[in-house]
């Protein structure tokens, strides 16, 4: 049996009652084998003994105490219960019992107890306030105290105690589980068997223990992404075609007549993909940078030497919006070398498209750029050779492949402005080269960042309104499209309306997802062409939109979204000559931690540092823009913590399957039967080239 097919239901699990049931659902756990993979985030050490005094350096600690008398302070009726207590060393302490008065029942004097609490020095005496106690005594110690006790994530409703014994429940269906780490790597690292791991894992004896366990289940749990990875991408790779030489002279025409030089870092970029595109082996690489650092033009200047060869491109992207973008910086740059361009969306109708088609078919077009329609049944190309994709993550695995298939072997370049870290593009994509651009073009001046306070609103629109009247555009973004009753935030379609009154005289558009693409496409090109002074918004505004003279971004309940997605908003502004602002406007209840988090977009424009921070609060499935569940969800791993453990487990799986492709080896059966039963990470979601 393999721990994901452990499938009985929670709620057979005894003890399991419809509450902890349904918070257990909250959490994403269903089934027992899921179950056994909600790991503790600490422990509490009930089990190692301290004096108070050695208690007060300030972790948590256990304590055997005896109650020496009580006292009450504060007014009636809601006083406080204060127990004075003393450990065998006879040092003396106080239990401050904050709403616990019922506790005068329970710490009475004379009576001898476990604490579990921490203490610290207040008023001249050791205090402690949060704490829980255990009686002790030779009859009635109870199952919890003296030992290391696990500390879960939980969901409303749920309890640590209920948690521990349901857990204890699930390890009894869990000791005879068959191990899925083949036996010679189970050896090299001294690994534990699945069993004991999950066992140790949840009830350790000792802390050290909880450690090993933790160590054999990142490893498992990175073997097998990376087993589902390299297995999704290989057989792409693996192709073969003829080399190539590039000519340079397209190429080179292109840059002389560009009125900038390139920064040196599109320079590398531009040489790693001719690179992969001279070679037999078919690129798969992934461009980072971020908005306006210049990869749409590296992506056309490194197609010039196969369009040179007779061969075409096709560079797709998200929305009808940035495709257009794109074709029109397409013509600006390519149609003065000679480059044939065209532009293909769902919007071109049957004569103008039936033509198009055709002249893709017969190969006079170079150049494509466009939408989902590229990879429509219908269209076919003559020589596809270089496939683009922008916002690459907005494209499922499946779209990627259906462009590519249109061509033979063809050299993939996904772009991405989200920046993604390096541990978790080698980890979603396996395979994938990772090409950076770091620094923007020269005389960009950084964006300030302001936080403000939603009742501070006022300062943030009297400032637009002085940008506004020096001739500048402004953004007004929202969480929401509509008012909607549930949930209590600003929306785009209201917002639109007040800010007509905030700002008579100026004309203000509205675009959201509900928006029809030709209404679209016109309040961007009057937005672009400075028509429009102010777009009230939701994150459509996210995407590729590029207006120079826009300088302020204002993003309302700030706090709704993402950092990622801050940063993607952020960067339609700062585009041009004049100095750009971005205001984070909160809502006035938010906790300290959430205007932590803020911070960081205030503090750093480098979007790598914006989606680590990301990626320690939202998990890897958000940032690679994929919910689906199972995708990616690591439930013990930490990506940045546990980086040398995930390098060797993809050294591990890359020999393995280079040695075994098909899993046939007798030591790899247990790989193969895996997959077929019980695979933990599901192949078809796991992204790849
Ligand atoms: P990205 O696709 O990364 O968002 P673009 O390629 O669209 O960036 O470039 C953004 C803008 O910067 C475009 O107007 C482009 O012409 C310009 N640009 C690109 N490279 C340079 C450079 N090296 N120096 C100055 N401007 C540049
Ligand atoms: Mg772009």
């Amino acid at each position: 049996m393999f721990l994901s097919e452990l499938s009985a239901a929670i709620n057979k699990l005894t003890g399991a009652g419809p509450a902890a049931v349904k918070a257990l659902g909250a959490l994403g756990i269903h089934s027992v084998g899921r179950l056994l993979q909600h790991y503790p985030r600490e422990y509490e050490d009930r089990k190692h003994q301290v004096t108070l005094r050695q208690a007060l350096s300030g972790a948590p600690a256990s304590c055997a105490i005896r109650v020496v008398s009580q006292t009450w302070f504060g007014m009636k009726p809601r006083q406080t219960l204060k127990v004075q207590i003393e450990d065998t060393e006879g040092t003396e302490a106080v239990l401050v019992c904050f709403n616990r008065p019922f506790l005068k029942d329970k710490l009475k004097p004379g009576s001898r107890w476990y604490i579990y609490g921490s203490f610290k020095m207040s008023f001249q005496e050791i205090q402690s306030s949060m704490f829980d106690v255990e009686p002790l005594g030779e009859e009635d110690i109870s199952a919890h105290s003296g030992l290391i006790l696990p500390v879960y994530p939980l969901s409303s409703g749920l309890h640590q105690g209920t948690l521990r014994k349901l857990m204890k429940e699930a390890l009894k269906q869990a000791e005879h589980l068959e191990d899925d780490i083949p036996r010679s790597l189970k050896d090299k690292y001294r690994l534990l068997s699945l069993s004991q791991a999950l066992h140790s894992i949840h009830f350790p004896e000792e802390l050290p223990e909880a450690q090993a366990a933790r160590r054999t289940l990142v490893y498992r749990e990175f073997f097998h992404l990376q087993m589902a990875v390299r297995q999704r991408s290989k057989p792409y790779a693996a192709e073969q075609r003829p080399t190539l030489v590039l000519p340079q002279d397209l190429k080179k025409e292109l840059i002389d007549r560009l009125p900038f030089s390139l920064t040196p870092d599109q320079l590398q970029v531009i040489a790693e993909i001719e690179g992969d595109l001279k070679s037999s082996r078919p690129m798969s690489r992934l461009l980072q940078g971020d908005v306006g650092s210049g990869k749409t033009l590296v992506a056309f200047i490194s197609s010039l030497g196969l369009i040179r060869l007779g061969h075409q491109a096709a560079m797709l992207a998200p929305t009808e919006l940035l495709a257009l973008q794109h074709a029109e910086n397409a013509a600006k740059y390519l149609d003065p070398l000679g480059v044939k361009i065209a532009f293909l969306s769902g919007n071109i109708k049957a004569a103008g498209r039936s033509h198009l088609l055709k002249e893709l078919k017969e190969g006079r077009i170079d150049f494509v750029v466009g939408t989902h329609a590229l990879f429509s049944a219908d269209v076919e190309y003559k020589s596809l050779r270089y496939v683009v994709v922008d916002e690459q993550h907005r494209f499922g695995v499946e779209q990627r492949r259906s462009l590519l298939s249109k061509g033979q072997t063809p050299d993939l370049l996904l772009m991405s402005a989200t920046p993604i870290p390096r541990t978790l593009a080698q980890t979603a994509f396996g395979d994938l080269e990772v090409s950076l651009i770091k620094t923007l073009p020269p005389g960009r001046k950084p964006i300030e960042t302001h936080l403000a306070l939603q009742s501070k609103l006022k300062k943030v629109t009297d400032f637009v309104a002085r940008e506004l009247a020096s001739g500048r555009q402004a953004y007004f973004v929202y969480p929401l499209i509509e008012a909607s009753e549930s949930v209590d935030l600003k929306d785009a379609q209201s917002a639109f309306e007040h800010l007509q009154q905030d700002f008579p005289g100026y004309r203000l558009a509205l675009l959201h997802s509900k928006v029809d693409e030709d209404t679209k496409k016109c309040t961007m090109e009057a937005f672009s062409r400075g028509e429009i002074h102010i777009l009230v918004a939701t994150s459509v505004v996210e995407v590729g939109v590029d207006v120079p003279n826009a300088t302020c971004m204002v993003i309302e309940h700030a706090e709704r979204f993402g950092l990622s997605a801050l940063h993607q908003l952020r960067g339609r502004v700062g585009r041009g000559n004049h100095q750009s602002y971005c205001f984070l406007v909160y809502a006035d209840g938010l906790t300290e931690e959430g205007k932590q988090r803020l911070l960081v977009m205030k503090n750093t424009t480098d979007g790598f540092v914006i989606a680590e921070e990301d990626l320690k609060l939202r998990g890897p499935g958000e940032i690679l823009g994929v919910r689906q569940s199972g995708y990616m969800k690591l439930s013990i791993a930490d990506l940045e913590k546990d980086a040398r453990v995930l390098e060797v487990a993809q050294a591990d799986v890359k020999k393995i399957l280079a040695e075994d492709p098909g899993l046939l080896q007798p030591e790899n059966q247990i790989l193969f039967r895996l997959q077929q039963k019980a695979p933990v990470f599901s192949p078809e979601l796991v992204a790849s080239g």
